[in-house]
C-alpha cells in the first residue's frame, strides 16, 4: 500500500522562495512529516494541492482551480487582505501564530512603551543644555498602560509589561485572563480600559468593529500627554483626530507601523510631525524558520485528522 504524501503549495512572495523551501523541508525533515512541495504555484497541478501557504499579495488570487484543499495557511498574522480575496468557501483559512513573529512583536512594543515611560526623546541625541531638573519619570507601578487586543501578540505584551511593573490593562471582544493585567472587554470595558491610560498600545485586527475604534472620544479619555502606539492596523485609528489631539496637546506623541495606505505617502503630515514616530511595518515580521516550524506543525494536525489551531472566523473578520 502507497501513502501518499500531502501537496504543499507555497503561494508567498517569488522572493521569499529561496528561504521558505530550505526552512520548509528542514522543519518538515525535524518533524518526520514526508510532503511534496511546489514553490511556484505556475508548476503546480492545482487540483492535486492539499494545502496552500498564502500570501495576499503573492501569486494566487484565483482559486477556482484549488478543488481539495484541506486549509489555506496565511503567512501573515492579519487576514484583512485573505479575507477580501474570493477564497473557496468551507476551506478553513488558518492565520500565522510563530515564535519569531510574537517575540519580534515583544521587542517592538516593550521598545516603544518604555522610551515613552522614560522620556527617552527628552535626553537621547540632545544638542542644547537642558534645564537641570530633578524632573524623574514616574515609576512603572505608578503608570497606566492599556493594550487593546489581547490575542496571540496583545496577550503576551501585556503579561510582559506587567512583568516589568506597570499598571497593566487590556482589551479584547471576549473575557479573557492573563495574570497580572486587568482585562476588560465588550464596550463598557473600553472605557475603562482607556480611562487615565498614559501608554495605549493597539493590537487589534483590522474588522468592520474596529475600522476607527481611536478617534476623538477614546483620545480624549487617555491621560494629558499619553502617547500611542499602533502596531495592529493603520484603520483603527481616524488620523485627523489623532493630529488634533497631538497639535492641541492632549497626546502627546504617536508611534505608528501601520497605516491606511502603505507605504505611508511621502505627502502624509505624519511624516513630518515633531510628535509622531513612523516605523515602515516593521513592528514584527514572519520569519521564515520559525514560521516553516509553524507551517509544518499545522500541516502535521490536518493529516493526522486533528483540528487546526488559529482558524479564523471569517464572519467575524480575524
Ligand atoms: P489575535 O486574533 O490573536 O487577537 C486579536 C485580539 O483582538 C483578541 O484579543 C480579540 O478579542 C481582540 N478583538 C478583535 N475584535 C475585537 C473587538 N471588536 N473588540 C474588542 N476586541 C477585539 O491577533 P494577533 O494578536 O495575532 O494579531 C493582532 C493584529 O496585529 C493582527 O490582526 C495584525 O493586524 C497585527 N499585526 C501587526 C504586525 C506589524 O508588524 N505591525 C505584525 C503582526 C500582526 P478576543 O480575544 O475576544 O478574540
Amino acid at each position: 500500500m502507497t501513502t501518499q504524501t500531502p501537496v504543499v503549495v507555497f503561494a508567498g512572495r517569488p522572493e521569499q522562495r529561496e528561504a521558505y523551501e530550505r526552512d520548509l523541508r528542514a522543519a518538515a525533515g525535524e518533524a518526520g512529516l514526508g510532503m511534496t512541495l511546489v514553490m511556484d504555484p505556475a508548476e503546480a497541478d492545482p487540483a492535486a494541492a492539499d494545502y496552500l501557504i498564502l500570501a495576499p499579495s503573492g501569486p494566487v488570487t484565483d482559486f477556482t482551480p484549488y478543488t481539495r484543499l484541506k486549509a489555506i495557511l496565511n503567512l501573515w498574522a492579519g487576514v484583512e487582505q485573505a479575507l477580501a480575496l474570493p477564497l473557496p468557501p468551507g476551506v478553513p483559512l488558518v492565520r500565522m501564530v510563530e515564535e519569531g513573529l510574537t517575540l519580534g512583536m515583544l521587542d517592538y512594543v516593550t521598545g516603544h512603551v518604555m522610551r515613552h515611560h522614560l522620556d527617552l526623546d527628552r535626553y537621547v541625541g540632545n544638542t542644547t543644555a537642558l534645564p537641570w531638573e530633578a524632573n524623574a519619570p514616574p515609576l512603572a507601578a505608578e503608570r497606566k498602560v492599556t493594550l487593546l487586543g489581547l490575542g496571540a501578540l496583545g496577550g503576551i505584551c501585556a503579561s510582559r509589561l506587567a512583568g516589568l511593573g506597570f499598571q497593566v490593562h487590556g482589551w479584547s471582544r471576549t473575557a479573557r485572563y492573563v495574570e497580572g493585567v486587568t482585562c476588560h472587554h465588550g464596550a463598557d470595558g473600553l472605557i475603562a480600559a482607556l480611562d487615565g491610560a498614559s501608554i495605549l498600545v493597539l493590537l487589534l485586527p483590522q474588522t468592520p468593529q474596529t475600522v476607527g475604534i481611536v478617534g476623538a472620544s477614546a483620545l480624549s479619555r487617555l491621560a494629558p500627554g499619553a502617547a500611542v502606539i499602533n502596531a495592529g492596523r493603520g484603520p483603527l485609528i481616524d488620523d485627523d483626530a489623532l493630529l488634533a489631539a497631538l497639535d492641541r496637546g492632549d497626546l502627546g506623541h504617536a508611534t505608528l507601523d501601520v497605516f491606511d495606505v502603505e507605504p505611508l505617502p511621502v505627502e502624509h503630515p505624519f511624516w513630518t510631525h515633531p510628535n509622531v514616530t513612523v516605523t515602515p511595518h516593521i513592528a514584527s515580521i514572519t520569519r521564515s524558520g520559525t514560521a516553516s516550524r509553524a507551517l509544518v506543525s499545522q500541516i502535521a494536525r490536518g493529516e493526522a485528522g486533528q483540528p487546526f489551531l488559529h482558524v479564523v472566523e471569517r464572519d467575524r473578520g480575524y
